[in-house]
């Protein structure tokens, strides 16, 4: 930890290859320190200047007589090498290297890199970068600017941490202009050492940050160990929100496609589930990120999804309504004596029901005695306060009375103040006072819908775990004569036995060869049966109509017999058919998906969603990485948009919720206990009305040699 403060509030600087032509990277990054007001000393370290702006240069670091604790190298990489040596010989604790030309080039460059960070990996040096722009500490303690970014943030508590060097300077510009406040801003480019992960422990540390924003392209350490920090911060000793934006939505393509979930899932997936699992708001817009920051920063969430609406116009009232309502949020409904207190001091025409209109000829007093009214109400949450210039606005006025209220109220206030020059002055007082103002009231209730996530988040219920037992050893064994026969893909035999031994509810199934013994098998079974074809060619049967289901008779089995045979070929004419097997129609239920897909260095990845034969096209899926307890299974479950339809959607009765969520914590272990699962789909698993639990009908796994995936 004591590494990472060098890094974040040194005592001394030294900037190698400090430079005295102006544009020069190593001009700027050493100007900005300077006119930042830096708070401890600093050195410039030019082998060919005498000075550098006006202040001693050195030949080398080595040469500097006091202590160095942060050095910044602005170096090509050959030198930046040598540059480090003399870093660990002179003892300096942190190292930023904003220079590019290493591990993004490929080559020298990234055997350099390499080279770097095996040299203060032994040295225990924390390096940030290479490839970035700096780091930023605003506190008037230190006021650190060593970045290429000539503006020194306001101080405040929300820290920013960006892979990408290019938005940190316009989110700098941004936020001078929104008068945000900054605790750590740091750019970490290559993240050769430090990433977002040693950034999140320190921060989490660090008492000046309340709220972190992290501009995400992708984690190199991610999986398991980063849920747990995730959650911990997010939800545990010290809550702190984290917000992602995390780029590339749509360019990730699928690792494998040979199950609905391998097709489905892609790198997306993943990420969604990491940032699920640790409670970490992914936003979609840089401004996103920064509306969503301020609300946080101003460290009141609400105790309820109640709103009240104060506003001086009914368009914009209505707007932020129907945003408040699609965010989670509710309208409440103002007590008695809230009404009656409004009544006495808003004019006739006013709306004295949310939302709260205290008309456009509205002054400041008007605007306190509503707020002051509905925020006392213990049927509100939280408020948002909306005011649009009209002849009687007063704006700073306004804005002095909505400062006043909030400072003594617990519950989160937020305000639209709709235009940009007549409400300025307003905008600028509230900024200053850490009130979330937005300019539209969308913004403003979207905001307040996400406070509203982190209350859920944080009051999440937490049921006991399952006491599950699976035969191991015979799911073990199943794997292993797969495996040594060289067959990798299990599918109704092998596949629905391997289930079996971690307590799914199969249905008899067994292979006919021909007609006959088809005809035999289904007496025996006992009409109605389902047929399918069986073939290693045919990954999805119905597809190729290789699946009929409720045959009754010896007729009709014959019938369905030749017929999925012919469709089979027709459809792929090379497909070796082993035969068709015979099942037992299950009970009636709906449908669900249960799969998993296997992620270098993240691990098994879990999906759940609506199954069938259109689970593609419906795409109605949530992931988990695995292991998952009960309450993350159950929250998978409640996720899914069609939750309604497995929890009693129009008379039809509820599904055995509590049946899946066995099922899926079985997956979870499942797979955890055999890594040669590579892929695995369960679909359809039949979810039977409650009480009645759960079937499969079909199953798909695929394995693999334990060491060439996980
Ligand atoms: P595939 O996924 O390879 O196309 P499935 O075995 O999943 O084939 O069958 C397709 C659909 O047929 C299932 O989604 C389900 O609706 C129905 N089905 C399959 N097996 C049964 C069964 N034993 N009982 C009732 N319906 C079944
Ligand atoms: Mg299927």
């Amino acid at each position: 930890m004591e590494r990472m403060d060098a890094i974040f509030s040194p005592e001394s600087v030294a900037v190698l290859g400090a430079s005295t032509t102006p544009g020069k990277v190593g001009h700027d990054i050493f100007q900005n320190i300077l006119r930042g007001g830096y708070k401890g000393t600093l050195y410039p370290v030019n082998p060919r200047a005498k000075s550098i702006q006006c202040i001693k240069a050195y030949p080398s670091l080595l040469d500097i007589s006091d202590p160095v604790d942060l050095a910044i190298i602005i170096l090509p990489p050959a030198i930046a090498l040598e540059a480090v040596k003399d870093c660990v010989e002179k003892g300096v604790k942190g190292i930023v290297i904003v220079s590019a030309g290493f591990k993004e080039v490929g080559g020298e460059g990234l055997e350099i890199e390499n080279r770097i960070v095996d040299i203060c990996d032994k040295a225990v040096i924390r390096i940030v970068g290479p490839n970035c722009l700096g780091v930023i500490n605003p506190h008037r303690d230190i006021r650190l600017n060593a970045s290429f970014s000539a503006r020194m943030p306001r101080e405040g508590n929300i820290s920013f941490i960006s892979q990408s060097g290019a938005l940190c300077t316009a989110v700098l510009d941004f936020a001078a202009d929104r008068g945000f406040g900054f605790s750590k801003f740091i750019s970490i480019g290559n993240k050769a050492d430090v990433d977002e992960l040693d950034l999140l422990r320190y921060l989490h540390q660090d008492l000046h940050t309340e709220v972190i924003m992290i501009y995400m392209e992708e984690l190199k350490r991610a999986g398991q160990e980063f849920i747990d920090v995730a959650k911990e911060i997010t939800s545990g000793e010290r809550p702190t929100p984290i917000l992602v934006i995390k780029s590339g939505r749509t360019a990730a393509g699928a690792q494998a496609a040979a199950s609905h979930t391998g097709a489905l899932a892609g790198t997306e997936g993943l990420y969604d589930a990491i940032f699920d699992e640790g409670g970490i708001i992914r936003v979609d817009s840089v401004i996103e990120l920064f509306d969503y920051a301020n609300a946080f920063a101003c460290k009141k969430i609400p105790a309820g999804n109640k709103i009240a609406i104060v506003t001086n116009a009914g368009g914009p009232g209505i707007v932020a309504t129907d945003v408040t309502v699609t965010s989670g949020l509710e309208l409440a409904v103002l007590g008695e004596e809230t009404v009656e207190v409004l009544a006495s001091h808003l004019p006739p025409t006013a709306n004295l029901h949310n939302p709260v209109d205290v008309i456009g000829d509205a002054s400041q007093d008007r605007y306190e005695n509503a707020l002051n009214a509905v925020i006392r109400d213990e049927n509100v949450h939280c408020a948002l306060v909306i005011l649009t210039p009209q002849s009687m606005t007063n704006a700073i006025g306004t804005a002095e009375v909505i400062v006043k209220i909030a400072k003594k109220s617990p519950k989160p206030i937020v305000c639209c103040f709709m235009g940009v020059v007549d409400v300025s002055a307003g905008v600028k007082h509230l900024q200053e006072n850490n009130i979330p103002v937005y300019k539209f009231p969308e913004s403003a209730a979207r905001a307040l819908g996400k406070l509203y996530t982190a209350t859920k988040w944080l009051n999440r219920q937490r049921l006991a775990q399952f006491e599950l037992k699976h035969d191991k050893e015979c799911a073990a064994k199943i794997i292993k004569s797969c495996l040594k026969k060289g067959q990798t893909y299990l599918g109704e035999f092998e596949g629905l036995d391997l289930l079996k031994c971690y307590g799914f509810n199969t249905l008899p199934t067994r292979l006919a060869e021909n007609e006959n013994q088809a005809v035999a098998i289904s007496k025996e079974m006992g009409y109605p049966v389902v047929m399918k074809i069986v073939s290693s060619q045919i990954i999805h049967k119905s597809d190729a109509g290789g699946v009929m289901v409720g045959m009754k008779d010896e007729n009709e089995v014959k019938a369905a017999f030749s017929k999925i045979i012919e469709n089979t070929k027709n459809y792929n004419p090379d497909a070796v058919i082993d035969g068709v097997l015979i099942q037992e129609v299950a009970a009636s239920g709906r449908e669900v998906i249960l799969g998993m897909n296997r992620y270098k260095d993240h691990g098994p990845l879990l999906m759940f969603g609506l199954g069938g034969v259109f689970v593609e096209l419906f795409k109605d899926v949530v992931f988990r990485l695995a292991p998952i307890g009960r309450n993350n299974a159950r929250r998978m479950v409640r996720s899914i948009r069609s939750f309604p339809l497995l929890n009693g959607f129009r008379g039809k009765p509820k599904t055995d919720l509590e049946a899946i969520h066995k099922h899926l914590v079985s997956l979870s272990h499942l797979v955890i206990d055999h890594p040669e699962i590579k892929e695995l789909d369960i679909n359809p698993l039949l979810v039977h009305p409650e009480g009645k639990g759960a079937t499969v009908a079909d199953v798909r796994i695929i394995l693999d040699e334990p060491d060439s995936n996980s």
